[in-house]
């Protein structure tokens, strides 16, 4: 991952309101930080990014099996009792 000082483009290196759009538009910081402007090819080179960081993020974690279910159950039932003895 490149650093990027904020007010610079990450991707054209601009410094802000220096591409010109097809719409004519100077860019604009599409982003609170400052490191992305608005350049159609910066806003798909970001969206690019952002689809690839999603796709190389971990597996969730593997959902409790039955087994973990039915002993989660049963520690909940001992607490249960436990209170009841101790009320
Ligand atoms: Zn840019
Ligand atoms: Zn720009």
């Amino acid at each position: 991952m490149t650093l990027v000082a904020p007010g610079t483009c990450r991707f054209c290196g601009c410094h802000g309101e220096s591409c010109t759009r097809s719409d004519g538009d100077k860019c604009w910081w599409a982003n609170s930080t400052s490191t992305l402007c608005s350049a159609e090819a910066c806003l798909r080179a970001e969206a690019e990014r952002a689809r690839r960081a999603k796709a190389a993020l971990p597996p969730p974690p593997r959902r409790p099996n039955r087994f973990d279910i039915w002993d989660e159950q049963k520690q909940r039932r001992n607490r249960r009792r436990r209170k009841g003895k101790a009320a």
